[in-house]
């Protein structure tokens, strides 16, 4: 956690963010209530997040366990979603501190949440990660192998599927981005299809600060964006 962010910067930041946002949903016809905006908060300091909080960010998100304890006890009461890989041994370390972990993209990691879950008589929303552009380097499931991997979870009794999230591949412009969000899209559709119960798959999260009017505009229900918030120094 490195340089702190001054509150000015901030504030123009967050209207910067939110202005996009506005625009992109204007363009595409849709509500301010069907997106929600995470705040991807990695290397930013517990004071900038509780000072974005209080500016009106309701959710944020980290990517890194050890990042995320270090903070907890710092940040007045906000929802957060783990949103970054997860190891199974660390899954008992996150489970009570995050309202969703939006990154589950392996079978093995479904079942220890259920049972860390399990053993605290609760139920824990996920979202299946999906690995949209078949990256080598990437967690995920692969598009062809999510339904098997969906029937499969949605057995687990302490497991709540809201949807999907995606990281796809860094593309040259945001516009080549949006054949990825298309795709998710359409698994999203088809899940929701294959869900008699189809309530509850309402999250799909995808889109950063480069991307995320193209991801609204294909789509997305979640956003997650940390650039565009709290800049590019912090990130290193
Ligand atoms: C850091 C991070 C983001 C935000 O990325 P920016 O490009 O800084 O907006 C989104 N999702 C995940 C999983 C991240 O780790």
């Amino acid at each position: 956690m490195t340089e702190r962010l001054s509150a000015e910067e901030f504030d123009r930041n967050y209207e910067r963010v939110s202005a996009r946002l506005e625009a992109a949903l204007k363009k595409s016809g849709r509500d301010r209530g069907e997106v929600t905006l995470l705040a991807a908060t990695k290397t930013v300091d517990p004071e900038t997040i509780n000072y974005a909080i209080g500016k009106g960010i309701t959710l944020i998100g980290e990517n890194r366990v050890q990042e995320l304890l270090a903070k907890a006890d710092h940040l007045v009461p906000v929802k957060q979603h783990f949103i970054g890989h997860l190891q199974t041994n660390k899954v008992k370390d996150v489970i009570d501190k995050v309202e969703m972990i939006e990154s589950v993209g392996s079978l093995k990691l479904a079942e220890e949440i259920e049972k860390q879950a399990a053993r605290r008589e609760r139920t824990m929303d996920i979202l299946l990660e999906v690995n949209i552009g078949g990256e080598e380097s990437k967690s995920g499931f692969a598009p062809d192998a999510l339904f098997e991997a969906f029937e499969t979870v949605k057995k687990l009794p302490h497991l709540r599927v809201c949807g999907l999230m995606a990281i796809p591949p860094i593309t040259p412009t945001p516009e080549d981005a949006r054949k990825y969000f298309r795709k998710m899209y359409q698994l999203f559709i088809d899940m929701r299809g294959k869900n008699i119960d189809n309530g509850n798959i309402s999250v799909l999260s995808m889109g950063m600060s480069g991307d995320f009017e193209i991801a609204i505009e294909e789509g997305a229900t979640l956003v997650r964006v940390g650039t565009s918030l709290f800049g590019k120094r912090l990130y290193q």
